[in-house]
């Protein structure tokens, strides 16, 4: 491996080309990702609830802290809301009632595009399917997330290098993703994820399409990233997998039992 785990998850991230002029102080204040210290919230729900049209309550007055540096399992039945929560974790959806703070910033003060822009800095997401744009190699689809940080071309490529030889495909850099095996692929996906060095990795069932074995290497592989600094959340619906876990999360009709909350806080705090 050429990159050392500070170099992935202590090093500043890179300034957005437009970042400053469009997020003022992301970033900093209370909770800020890049505060530094030893118990840093990255996100914090309080209250939350999610609607969906048609009237299905995903999710009921949801509380739940995620601190820099914790691994969680986020564990619960078929349509219990457990993707939901990744959507609202994540910033990907906005909750229909209830706080949502993602590093220190309510993001009920956020426009769209402005929660668009903190998230890209701030949250890498691996999904199921991968999500791979086939016409591309895996190279430059690992590159993807950078074009938006402002980051030029070369520097892209760099760093997209270095992820791939982070998660043990340098020798796969040029392939197109069906020439990938779905290992592969969802490592691509992992590399396209912590190419920006997110303060938070998010997956969502990412054993999900893999046979057992594969399925344990990118667990695996998701244990080295939280050894080297950084701090995850998995979906699984395989209880046997998150009792490897750290910390476990359970959603339940919408509702989100988290029995033990880390570093001695107990609860959310306002
Ligand atoms: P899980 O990931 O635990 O399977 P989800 O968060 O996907 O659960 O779904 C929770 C509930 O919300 C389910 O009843 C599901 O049918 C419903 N739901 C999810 N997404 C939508 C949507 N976009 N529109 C309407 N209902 C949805
Ligand atoms: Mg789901």
């Amino acid at each position: 491996m050429s990159v050392t785990s500070t170099e992935w998850w202590d090093a500043p991230a890179a300034s957005p080309a437009d970042g400053s002029e469009v997020l003022g102080a992301a970033g900093v204040g209370r909770g800020g990702a890049r505060d530094g210290g030893s118990s840093e919230v990255v996100v914090e729900l309080a209250g939350v609830a999610k609607t969906y049209p048609g009237g299905v309550d995903a999710l009921r007055d949801v509380a739940l802290v995620i601190e820099r540096g914790e691994m969680v399992a986020v564990v619960g039945p078929s349509g219990s809301g457990k993707s939901t929560l990744l959507q609202i974790v994540g910033c990907l959806d906005r909750p229909t009632s209830g706080v949502v703070r993602l590093v220190g910033r309510d993001i009920a003060s956020l426009n769209d595009r402005r929660l668009s822009v903190l998230r890209g800095e701030t949250i890498g997401f691996v999904f199921q399917q991968f999500h791979l744009v086939e016409s591309m190699s895996a190279l430059d689809n690992v590159a993807v997330p950078l074009i938006y940080q402002g980051v030029r071309l070369n520097g892209r490529r760099e760093r997209a290098r270095a992820a791939l030889d982070r998660v043990g495909l340098a020798d796969r850099v040029s392939h197109r993703p069906s020439r990938l095996s779905g290992g592969e692929r969802q490592r691509v996906a992992i590399a396209r994820a912590l190419v920006t060095s997110p303060a938070l990795l998010l997956a969502d069932e990412p054993t999900g399409n893999l046979d057992s074995q594969t399925g344990d290497g990118i667990l695996d592989l998701f244990r080295d990233l939280h050894r080297d600094g950084a701090t995850v959340v998995v979906i699984t619906h395989d209880r046997e997998l998150a009792a490897g876990f750290p910390r476990i999360v359970t959603v339940r009709d919408g509702l989100v039992e988290s029995p033990h909350a880390p570093s001695g806080l107990s609860g959310v705090r306002t």
